[in-house]
């Protein structure tokens, strides 16, 4: 088979499972298995496949066609211009929330504390750490799964020196140390639990629910780092989460201790409220 003949063959088969971007897909499940660029591909459509590399498009196509995430099938995931180790057990990074570290990358200062809550795949601790040489972190998940993905990831990034990574489940457990935060940052659930059972079948087959589920309201998680924030952040120091939109918004803001003010809130790409930067004063 060459690789025309792959590409259609993949980009029908997939659209036969329902399965989104299709065109797409099928460009990123060849540059997979061949190791080349979109480029070379297009350039080179009459390039023959290996046998080892049928069986491999073979096994990825099967999986992809049960809906796995392909950054699970790929184990990585690009965000904010590195790459990720993901699986199993670790939400996969998304774009919204490189908006989220974008945002915080402009308006930290470069010494003091950061808690990520939530880690997962380390991915916001750990790119706050590489965009600021100075910073240093506090990564706290409760999944040793995930808390393996953000070691494994802090370590090809060369940040683990400047990294603690702390397993707990609850707010406010968190590490003693002698000084205030100057930012807790968090990706909390923030799914309100009736919606989880909408949930695309890549996201509600394979990725961890106890990442997504924010409870009744969605806000489960949020409230709760807010009070925390609100009680042990440093003076001028910011709280900065990824929410779910405007009502969870206007419910955050009345929820918030009166330690915190909203600085900022920021629209995602869809225009719908993503981000909200509270500063404790
Ligand atoms: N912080 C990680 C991310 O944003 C994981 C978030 C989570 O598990 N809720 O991808």
């Amino acid at each position: 088979m060459n690789i025309a003949k792959a590409r259609h063959w993949l980009r029908r088969t997939l659209q036969q499972y329902d399965i989104d971007n299709s065109i797409r897909e099928s460009i990123l499940i060849l540059e997979i298995v061949t190791g080349r660029n979109e480029a070379y591909l297009r350039a080179h459509e009459n390039e023959r496949l290996s046998p080892e590399q049928q069986g491999r498009l073979l096994e990825i196509l099967d999986r992809r066609c049960r809906h796995e995430p392909l950054a699970y099938i790929e184990g990585e995931q690009a965000f904010f211009g590195r790459t990720f180790r993901v699986g199993p057990g670790c939400l996969v990074p998304r774009p919204e929330t490189e908006l989220l570290v974008e945002h915080l990358c402009s308006l930290i200062s470069p010494e003091g504390m950061v808690i990520d809550w939530g880690t997962g795949s380390g991915c916001i601790a750990i790119s706050i750490l590489g965009a600021i040489p100075e910073a240093q972190a506090v990564a706290v998940d409760c999944s040793p799964l995930a808390l393996g993905y953000a070691w494994e990831n802090a370590r090809r990034q060369k940040v683990e020196r400047r990294l603690l990574l702390w397993h707990s489940a609850r707010v406010g457990d968190m590490p003693p140390s002698a000084s205030k935060p100057s930012l807790l940052v968090s990706n909390p659930p923030y799914i309100p639990t009736s919606e989880t059972a909408r949930l695309m079948p890549e996201v509600a087959r394979y990725e961890p629910l106890r990442a997504l589920d924010g409870g009744e309201d969605g806000l489960w998680f949020a409230k709760q780092l807010l009070q925390w924030a609100g009680a042990n952040l440093a003076h001028g120091g910011l709280a900065a989460l990824e929410i779910g939109g405007q009502s969870q918004l206007t419910e955050l803001r009345r929820y918030a201790p009166t330690a915190l003010v909203l600085a900022e809130a920021i629209n995602d790409y869809n225009g719908i409220e993503r981000i909200a930067i509270w500063k404790h004063i």
